[in-house]
């Protein structure tokens, strides 16, 4: 059987550790917090000790954690993966990180004899449980065969964009749209609700207009009724996704990108405000009429 690490054991990384459990691969598991484990534990994975300890013999490892300082610390901390995987090993990074660390980190593990892909996700907890994800991988196409088996269990769907570090190129975009799409949500919506509109009209009228997309359906009834139960991302990591954005896209574009910018702006603030929770929470800032003390 195919033996997979899998390390980080978050909303998404738990799921998708389950998955290898599913189909049947034998897996080792770690997490920074070992409670996150336990019912892996008893469905049949190794706990280890550590992202070495885990590495060891495993065919493929693979990360699902915050971003680029948990990255660098599960690869190439003093104990970590790079330490002990076999040459040859698959490295599968689906954790959402910066572009310059997917090529810096890349770099690194190729030259440790590690066969590196990145592989960030689109879709939810659920889809990570279910193994619906999308996946957005940057790989030689030889790599991403090879990988395949391993991509198959957490996903319907693998897009391959190019290179190491395209498939992160498009989550950070898609992720940036994503923040800038939401931000504007509860902008708009707060305008709605503070000029004194019927709220059930208001989202009536968004949600059979041209401005519907994904987010909109998904965030806007949950922001006019404040119920932000079962986060799924948090402002913290939107933060992250958006500020890694416009870090890349001050490296290819001309001019400042504003939207952008004003996008980790008001994420900065939502981190501040409540990091640990879902980034719908927004609404809550942008809402408070004026005059109101910040
Ligand atoms: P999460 O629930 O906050 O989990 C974060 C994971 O990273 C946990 O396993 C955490 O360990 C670990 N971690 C954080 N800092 C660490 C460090 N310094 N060293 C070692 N481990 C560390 O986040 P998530 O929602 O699962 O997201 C994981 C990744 O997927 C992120 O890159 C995120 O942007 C991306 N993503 C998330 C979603 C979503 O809907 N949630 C969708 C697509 C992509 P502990 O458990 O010990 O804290």
């Amino acid at each position: 059987m195919p033996h997979v690490a899998f390390i980080g054991l978050g909303r998404m990384g738990h799921g998708m550790a389950g998955r290898y459990l599913d189909a049947g691969f034998t897996l080792a598991v770690w997490n920074r917090s070992q409670a996150k484990a336990a019912d892996l534990i008893a469905r049949g994975a190794r706990w280890a000790a550590s992202p070495a300890d885990a590495a060891e013999g495993a065919d493929a490892i693979v990360t699902m954690v915050a971003d680029d300082e948990a990255s660098r610390s599960v690869w190439l901390g003093s104990d970590g993966a790079a330490a002990t995987a076999k040459a040859g090993a698959l490295a599968i990074e689906c954790s959402t990180v910066s572009y310059r660390h997917a090529l810096d980190i890349g770099r690194e593990l190729r030259g440790r004899g590690l066969v590196y892909i990145d592989s960030p996700v689109t879709g939810l907890p659920d889809a990570a449980a279910s193994g619906k994800l999308t996946l957005l991988v940057g790989a030689e196409p030889a790599d991403l065969e090879a990988a395949r088996i391993y991509l198959v269990p957490l996903s319907t769907t693998i897009r391959h964009f190019g290179a190491i570090g395209t498939g992160t190129v498009y989550k950070l975009i898609n992720n940036l749209m994503g923040a800038i799409q939401i931000a504007g949500i509860a902008e708009g919506l707060a305008i709605a609700e503070q000029a004194g509109l019927d709220m059930n009209l208001v989202l009536e009228s968004i949600e059979t207009g041209v401005a519907a997309s994904p987010q909109v359906l998904r965030h806007s009834r949950r922001m006019v009724a404040r119920n932000f139960s079962g986060a799924t991302f948090t402002s913290a990591l939107r933060h992250k996704d958006a500020a890694y954005a416009v870090a890349l896209a001050e490296s290819l574009l001309r001019d400042t990108p504003l939207v952008g910018s004003a996008a980790v702006q008001a994420y900065e603030r939502a981190k501040a405000y409540a990091p640990d929770d879902d980034e719908g929470k927004m609404i809550e800032i942008v809402s408070r009429p004026k005059g109101t003390a910040t």
